[in-house]
């Protein structure tokens, strides 16, 4: 079962260690990660934003490895998974390929700080069983950009967790992010 839901892995517009607007590279980590949490929590695709031709060859090369090369025999349930992801080089061609798809699409920014009223998570979850379609983007880096996240509707809240160290991989904030949307909550079946 999948729900109108995609998530995008940004890496560019984001930001790198000194604040400057950066494209990063493209990690064999975090397709597989997260193609595994899209892949299990009903995602329809993963896309993998990126401008620079040399990692999109990159990206090209590791799915073509896992979906049609030794990799494919070797492990099926890796395959299955990356089936989801796409390439994607830039956002507003992300949110064309997305508009195109399902209609107006609700997109939504991810981050590990504070930001001026995020749309709670129960709200999400809510306009997801409703049928509303949605995009959410993930940065890179040091995080995306603002131009990144200028081009979302509005920002989830971060997650917290106990004390004041808040850097969670991307894969991690992936997975605890689609959890609380989409996944089953206890007891209730649904
Ligand atoms: N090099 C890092 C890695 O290995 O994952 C990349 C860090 S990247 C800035 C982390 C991304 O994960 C953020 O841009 C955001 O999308 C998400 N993220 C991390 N911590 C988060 C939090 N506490 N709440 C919400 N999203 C978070």
């Amino acid at each position: 079962v999948t729900a109108r839901v995609d998530v995008a892995l940004v890496h560019y517009p984001v930001y790198n260690k000194e604040g400057a607007v950066v494209a990063s590279a493209i990690t064999n980590l975090d397709l597989h990660d997260i193609a595994r949490a899209a892949k299990t929590f009903g995602v329809d695709t993963f896309h993998v934003v990126t401008p620079v031709t040399d990692q999109q060859q990159l990206f090209t090369e590791i799915l073509d490895h896992w979906l049609h090369g030794a990799g494919a025999a070797y492990n099926e349930k890796r395959k299955e998974a990356l089936t989801l992801v796409r390439l994607c080089d830039s956002i507003a061609t992300l949110r064309a390929t997305v508009r195109q798809k399902w209609g107006e699409v609700c997109v939504l920014a991810t981050t590990a700080g504070e930001r001026n009223d995020p749309i709670p998570y129960g709200a999400v979850r809510q306009r997801i069983a409703a049928g509303q379609p949605l995009l959410i983007l993930f940065g890179t880096g040091w995080g995306l950009a603002e131009e990144a996240a200028a081009a979302a509707d509005g920002f989830l809240p971060p997650i917290r967790g106990k004390g004041d160290y808040n850097h969670l991989s991307v894969r991690a904030a992936v997975a605890i992010i689609l959890d609380r949307l989409l996944g089953e909550r206890e007891g209730t079946g649904r």
